[in-house]
């Protein structure tokens, strides 16, 4: 049965979640909420 993980916030913490429970199940239905603006990943220049 697929497994359906839910992960609250989308700060560092969560898309870090997001990326080894990604590495654990590749077939699990991972679902990411975020209460504020989408955050994106930046380079420092
Ligand atoms: C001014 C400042 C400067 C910093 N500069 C640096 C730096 O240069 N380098 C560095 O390594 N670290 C820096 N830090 C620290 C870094 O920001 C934190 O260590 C990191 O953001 C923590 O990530 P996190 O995912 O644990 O929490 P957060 O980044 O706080 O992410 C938590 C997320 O969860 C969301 N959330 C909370 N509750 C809910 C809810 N009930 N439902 C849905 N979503 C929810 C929030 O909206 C947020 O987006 C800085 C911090 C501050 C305040």
């Amino acid at each position: 049965m697929q497994k359906k993980i839910v992960i609250v916030g989308c700060g560092a913490a969560g898309w870090s979640a997001a990326v080894g429970a990604r590495k654990t199940d590749r077939k699990a239905q991972i679902i990411v909420v975020e209460q504020g603006e989408p955050r994106n990943y930046r380079k420092h220049q």
